[in-house]
């Protein structure tokens, strides 16, 4: 298998990564990255959502006390504070960071006004998960993601291995070729924690204000910022 690719000495090498395995390529990704990557030099910005729950069983099969990263931005639903101490509890080796924004909420609200996502959610996201994650992940080599194929159209062209222009490191894929059904079976198999709000048709989660139950015909990001025209919240952009 190849070794480190670096953003300075950028390679594409996703097409090395058999997929016809049980995970799809997710595993053997895995374990070349924890191979190739210093310890220090990885991590998994982990939303804690269904995708991160498969990756992190998957992650601590290869590297028991890996490092990951959540966004915290005070907006979250009590749910998903549940189950990442679920999680936790579960793999107690695991380096579970809390990354917070530099401004609480009382100061963001002094600065820039009440409610600032409904106003400017770009703005928001900006403060509460950008900078943050940039302040972690620009020190990094290499960064996981939980992003799949069929998420979304502008998620269709992701990669295992990819060049990441914002953060000017490598973020890895391994889930690309997972489908939803296929993320439930292996949850459901192994009986793992998940964010209870899956079951009341919230697909993706986020912050609480920003985040809605959807329908059966939406893709499975079409309850985040809805009716808003935002899909991202920069952080794959
Ligand atoms: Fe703010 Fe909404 Fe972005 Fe959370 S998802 S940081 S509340 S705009």
């Amino acid at each position: 298998m190849s070794n480190a690719v670096t953003y300075e000495e950028w390679s594409s090498i996703s097409d090395t990564f058999p997929v016809d395995d049980k995970t799809k390529g997710a595993l053997g990704v895995l374990e070349w990255a924890y191979r190739v990557y210093p310890e220090n030099q990885i991590v998994y910005a982990s939303s804690f959502g269904a995708e991160a729950i498969v990756l992190i069983d998957l992650i601590q099969q290869v590297k028991h006390d890996a490092h990951i990263v959540f966004l915290d931005t005070a907006l979250h639903f009590p749910e998903t504070y549940d189950v990442i101490k679920k999680i936790q509890e579960k793999f107690p080796t695991l380096r579970i960071e809390m990354k917070k924004p530099e401004l609480s909420l009382d100061e963001q609200r002094e600065k820039f006004g009440s409610a600032l996502w409904k106003r400017d959610p770009n703005k928001c996201c900006e403060i509460r998960k950008v900078i943050p994650l940039r302040e972690t992940l620009s020190a990094k080599q290499a960064w996981i993601s939980g992003l799949r194929r069929e998420q979304s159209p502008t998620r269709a062209n992701t990669e295992f291995v990819n060049k990441d222009d914002k953060f000017k490191n490598i973020k890895l894929c391994p889930l690309i070729h997972w489908t939803w059904d296929e993320v439930w079976d292996y949850i459901r198999e192994k009986d793992l924690p998940y964010n209870q709000l899956h079951d009341q048709n919230y697909p993706s989660i986020g912050c609480f204000p920003c985040t809605q139950p959807v329908g059966d015909d939406g893709d499975s990001r079409a309850g985040r910022w809805s009716g808003s025209g935002k899909t991202e919240c920069g952080l794959h952009t």
